[in-house]
C-alpha cells in the first residue's frame, strides 16, 4: 500500500550533509542552577531574529527556532536535512501560553498538563491560526511541550513564549544526549549552542494524541501508558508504535520517517539469555571471518560474553533509566568506530522498556530474531 508500508520504504533517507560552514556557531555554557540572565537574552534574541539555538532540555537536546515564524522553520530542517513535512513540537514555559496557539483545550489535556507539565509529555492539539503549517508539517493539530528544564524553560521565555524544536540532530543521527554531539552536527549550521551538559532522560517525550477519538501515544516515553491511564482511566496506543509493518497508514507524516539507522547493520536478538548469547557469538564469528568490523549493545551482566570487537553496556538490564540514558550514545559511538554489523540484545517491554524497545527497534529497522 501506497509509500507507507514496509520499514524499509518507511526509512527516512540517510541525507549526506556535510559540514556547515554558514553561520558562526557561538557556544555558551549554562546549567539549571547558573542561569545568566544576560546571555539568556542574547540566546532568546538570536531566536526572536529569526535564528537558531540549539539547547538542553530534560529529554534531549532542543534545535530550536521561533515556533510564529514559517521562516524560521524551513531554517531548522534546512538545519537538520529534515524532509519538511515531518511536524516540529511547539515548547510553552507557561500554561497560559497554551490558549494563544491551540483551537481548544479538551479537558483530558487540562488533566495530564497538572499531572505531567512541565515534564517529558508532548500533547497534539488542533492548531490556531497563529501556528504556521511550516511549523505543522502542513498539518491542522499542533504538538506541544512544556519542558521542565530551567535552562530551555528560560529560553523559550526569552524567545518570546513559543520555541519550535525538534531534536538537535542532523536527519538519520540519533538524538543527542550530550553536548558534544550537538556540536558535531549542528557546528556552522546554526547561531548558538547552549551546553547545559548531559540530559537526564536521554528519549524523546511520550506524545499523545488528543485530537484522535480517544487519547491515542503516537510515541512511547518517560511518560508511560500506565502513568496516563493513571489519570484518563483509559488511553489507545497506535498500532505501528512497536512494529513497522503495520500496514496501516501514519497518522501524521512525521511517523513515517524512521529516526535512526546506524551506519552498521543492527539486528536486536530477543530470547532467554544463553541463547541470545550463543546465537550473537555465531554470528558474530561469522562476520569476523569475512573480516567485518562487529559491535553488540549489551548489559553489565553479560558484557565479557560477547566475542564482538566492540562490546558495549547500557548499563544494568533492570536499570531502564540508566538504559534509557545511554542507548543514542551507544549508537553513536558505533557509527564514529565505523562498526559494520551490530547485534543487539532485546529489553523488556514493560514501563520505560517500552520507549527503550521502541527506538531501538526503529534503529534495526524492526530486524528482529528469536532464538
Ligand atoms: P522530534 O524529532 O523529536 O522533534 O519529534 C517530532 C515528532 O513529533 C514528529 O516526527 C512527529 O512524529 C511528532 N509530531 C509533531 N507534531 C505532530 C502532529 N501535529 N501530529 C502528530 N505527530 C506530531
Ligand atoms: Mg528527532
Amino acid at each position: 500500500m501506497g509509500d507507507s508500508s514496509g520499514s524499509h520504504a518507511m526509512a527516512e533517507q540517510r541525507v549526506a550533509v556535510e559540514k556547515g560552514t554558514d553561520v558562526e556557531t557561538k557556544l555558551i555554557r549554562m546549567d539549571e542552577q547558573h542561569i545568566d540572565a544576560a546571555l539568556m537574552r542574547e540566546a532568546g534574541d538570536v531566536i526572536k531574529a529569526g535564528g537558531l539555538v540549539a539547547f538542553p532540555t530534560e529529554t534531549v537536546y532542543g534545535l530550536g527556532g521561533n515556533a510564529l515564524n514559517p521562516q524560521s522553520s524551513e531554517k531548522i530542517y534546512r538545519a537538520k536535512g529534515r524532509p519538511s513535512d515531518n511536524p516540529l513540537i511547539v515548547h510553552i514555559a507557561d500554561m497560559k501560553d497554551l490558549d494563544a496557539i491551540v483551537r481548544e483545550i479538551p479537558e483530558s489535556a487540562v488533566k495530564l498538563a497538572e499531572k505531567f507539565w512541565p515534564g517529558p509529555l508532548t500533547m497534539i492539539f488542533y492548531k490556531s491560526e497563529l501556528v504556521p503549517y511550516e511549523t505543522t508539517g502542513g498539518l491542522d493539530t499542533v504538538a506541544v511541550r512544556m519542558p521542565v528544564h530551567r535552562v530551555a524553560q528560560e529560553l523559550i521565555r526569552s524567545a518570546g513564549g513559543y520555541v519550535a524544536a525538534p531534536s538537535a540532530n542532523l536527519s538519520g543521527r540519533p538524538s543527542p544526549t550530550m553536548a558534544k554531539y550537538v556540536i558535531e552536527d549542528m557546528d556552522g549550521r546554526i547561531e548558538m549552542i547552549i551546553d547545559g551538559g548531559d540530559v537526564e532522560i536521554g528519549l524523546e517525550s511520550t506524545i499523545v494524541d488528543l485530537t484522535a477519538e480517544k487519547p491515542t501515544i503516537l510515541r512511547p516515553g518517560y511518560i508511560t501508558k500506565q502513568m496516563l491511564e493513571d489519570v484518563l482511566v483509559s488511553v489507545e496506543e497506535d498500532a505501528s508504535m512497536m512494529r513497522g509493518d503495520s500496514g496501516q497508514a501514519p497518522k501524521a507524516p512525521g511517523m513515517k520517517y524512521r529516526h535512526y539507522a546506524p551506519k552498521g547493520e543492527l539486528t536486536v536478538v530477543d530470547g532467554e539469555a544463553e541463547a541470545v548469547i550463543a546465537y550473537i557469538n555465531a554470528q558474530v564469528d561469522g562476520c569476523r571471518k569475512a573480516h567485518k568490523v562487529t559491535g553488540v549493545i549489551t548489559t553489565d551482566l553479560n558484557l565479557c560474553r560477547y566475542h564482538a570487537h566492540i562490546c558495549k553496556s547500557v548499563g544494568e538490564r533492570q536499570d531502564e533509566e540508566t538504559i534509557a540514558r545511554e542507548l543514542y550514545r551507544v549508537l553513536r559511538e558505533f557509527d564514529d568506530e565505523n562498526v559494520e554489523v551490530i547485534y543487539a540484545e532485546a529489553f523488556g517491554t514493560d514501563g520505560l522498556g517500552q520507549a527503550i524497545m521502541n527506538r531501538l527497534l526503529k534503529a534495526a529497522g524492526y530486524k528482529v530474531v528469536q532464538v
